[in-house]
């Protein structure tokens, strides 16, 4: 049987590898035109004081606005610019568009930004900030990175000199996607963030799995003996709201609340609560 369909399961195979080749180098050549042409826009999810219920911050979310094929997700295109050499340029966009838009809503509202691993280590880092901050006119202490535990991979040495800049520009850093990457607890030993943020996988099935409600009271315990606060991603429910409030979480952010939202959308929401 297995050498019947053999033959043409490799033909196939091979076929859709073809296939698949050619849909990544149409959508090499797509990215490089988009950012030369800047068909990108941010969207910005609302994250809430979990005691009070007011936005504290937006986390600025990437998305491609592609001419065919629509609206295309982070996962897909990042890390293809990465690869490509193309995620500092829209990086420092990123940047740049987040900042200003912050600095049009009430000063006590922040604004969240993703670093990919590769911008946390380019030097070139520190001038960005600089510039996205003064050309803005955005207070630094309005602005949160959120990077991930893979950008702490390299020499432990490096990344407390990036650390230690980033927060001498008067930033804040957040350890993003907690618990889902090459966690150990000694990073938050040597790296002191200001926030810390839960990821989703934690929260959702909460209400089924006891072990995910183990997990995030430990770290928001954890998190408070060390003066971090704690974000909870990926609510969505009453019930996970309510589970994560209980513990003792400083924010949530997830669909419960708000979708990621445009600019427009999102002033619409900041009315409404002011
Ligand atoms: P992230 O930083 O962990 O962002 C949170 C993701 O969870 C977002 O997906 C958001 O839309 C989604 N999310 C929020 N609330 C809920 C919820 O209640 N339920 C569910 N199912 N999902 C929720 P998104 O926008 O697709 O972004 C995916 C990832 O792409 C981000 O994960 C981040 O790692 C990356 N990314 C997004 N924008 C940028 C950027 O400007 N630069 C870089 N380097 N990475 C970015
Ligand atoms: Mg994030
Ligand atoms: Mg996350
Ligand atoms: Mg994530």
């Amino acid at each position: 049987h297995a050498k019947a369909s053999g033959r043409g399961g490799v033909v196939l195979f091979e076929s859709q590898m073809l296939v698949e080749r050619e849909q990544r180098r149409s959508l090499e050549i797509d990215l490089k035109a988009a950012v030369r042409n800047g068909d990108f826009q941010l969207f910005y999810q609302p994250l809430i004081d979990a005691q009070t219920r007011k936005i504290t911050c937006f986390e600025a979310l990437l998305r491609w606005d592609h001419p065919s094929r629509g609206m295309i997700s982070p996962e897909i295109f990042i890390p293809l610019a990465e690869e490509m050499g193309l995620i500092m340029p829209l990086g420092d966009w990123v940047l740049r568009q987040a900042c200003t838009q912050a600095a049009t809503w009430p000063e006590h509202m922040r604004i969240a930004v993703n670093l990919s691993p590769l911008q946390f280590r380019n030097p070139s880092l520190m001038t960005t900030i600089m510039n996205a901050l003064a050309t803005s006119g955005l207070a630094p202490n309005r602005l949160e990175l959120e990077i991930t535990e893979s950008a702490l991979l390299s020499t432990e040495e490096r990344n407390t000199e990036i650390l230690n800049s980033l927060r001498q520009l008067g930033v804040r850093i957040s350890m993003d996607d907690f618990g889902t990457g090459y966690s150990s607890l000694g990073y938050l030993k040597h790296f002191r963030f200001d926030k810390i943020k839960i990821d989703k996988c934690f929260i959702q099935s909460i209400q089924e799995d006891d072990c995910n409600a183990a997990i995030v009271q430990a770290i928001v315990e954890l998190s408070a003996g060390i003066g971090m606060s704690t974000t909870a991603e990926g609510v969505e429910t009453a019930e996970e709201l309510d589970f994560v409030t209980k513990q003792g979480c400083t924010e949530i952010q997830g669909y419960f609340f708000s979708r990621p939202l445009t600019s427009k959308d999102a002033q619409t929401f900041i009315d409404a609560q002011t």
